[in-house]
């Protein structure tokens, strides 16, 4: 579907290749979140990252400029803790593996983890993962306990370059067990629905702007958004052209920003 950006009252930002990328900062930023609140548009930020907590986020966002709560900030670790909880009462044992953003996204809702006893295994990206966690979450759920993964990004960027994300940590278990697990992060639809919910707005008037086609674009396409990539991040021109699929292209924050104050005239 064709951009409509008069027709948008919220706006959903990825933010690796988008806000930043590593340490540096995308042009365009104050200008944008002015137009935006001027205007009296929401927004939220919607990242695949399980490992980073939601108060890490906020800090580095206000660090830019960016005015932004914690209930703005939805993680795919806030997601899954999001479905868990509307899915299991909070006395079910969990076995956790992964980073910081999942373990207190999960207590913080008051789950806790009982690894030998688990009836749900969440998975994350972990640095630390070891061949006794694998195992571990393997046997409880060979023995029936359901099986939900944060994210399926088969690769997470680093300075020496692409290295295993939390997909390939998913490939391993679905492997040794046999199941595949419940994903939870972008493209999935869980993801896109517990952002809506926080933006209350209606799917058609909310925009999802990311860099990323498979994940940020054709996730929100599935769930009735609007879409913007921008050219900032993973994809090229060239790629962005070839596919066709996003509701527009722009080359940065900045052109998007210009673009819908036209629209709005
Ligand atoms: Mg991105």
């Amino acid at each position: 579907m064709t951009l409509d950006l008069a027709s948008i009252d919220a706006v959903a930002l990825d933010m690796d290749g988008v806000l930043w990328r590593s340490s540096q900062v995308m042009p365009g930023i104050p200008g944008l979140f002015d137009f935006l609140q001027r205007h009296g548009i929401a927004f939220a930020f919607a990242t695949n990252n399980s490992m980073t907590s939601v108060e890490a986020y906020v800090e580095r966002l206000r660090a830019i400029g960016i005015p932004a709560r914690p209930e703005q900030v939805v993680t795919s670790a806030v997601a899954t803790a999001d479905y868990v909880s509307r899915r299991y009462p909070t006395s079910t044992p969990l076995y956790i593996i992964g980073d910081d953003g999942i373990r207190s996204a999960l207590a913080e809702r008051g789950f806790r983890e009982d690894p030998p006893n688990a009836q749900v295994v969440v998975v994350g990206l972990d640095f630390a993962a070891t061949f006794d966690k694998f195992k571990l979450a393997t046997l409880r759920i060979r023995a029936g306990a359901d099986f939900i993964g944060t994210n399926g990004d088969r690769s997470f960027p680093t300075p020496e370059g692409l290295v295993p994300g939390n997909g390939a940590l998913l490939a391993l278990l679905e492997t040794a067990t046999d199941v595949a697990p419940v994903v939870i992060g972008k493209p999935e639809r869980v993801m896109f629905d517990v952002t809506l919910d926080r933006l209350g707005t209606a799917p058609q008037r909310t925009l999802m702007i990311g860099d990323r086609i498979e994940t940020d674009i054709v996730g929100a396409q599935r769930a009735g958004w609007q879409t913007a990539l921008v050219l900032t991040g993973v994809t090229t021109a060239e790629q962005a052209a070839a596919d066709g699929r996003a509701g527009a292209v722009f080359d940065t924050l900045e052109t998007l920003r210009a673009a819908w104050e036209a629209a709005l005239g």
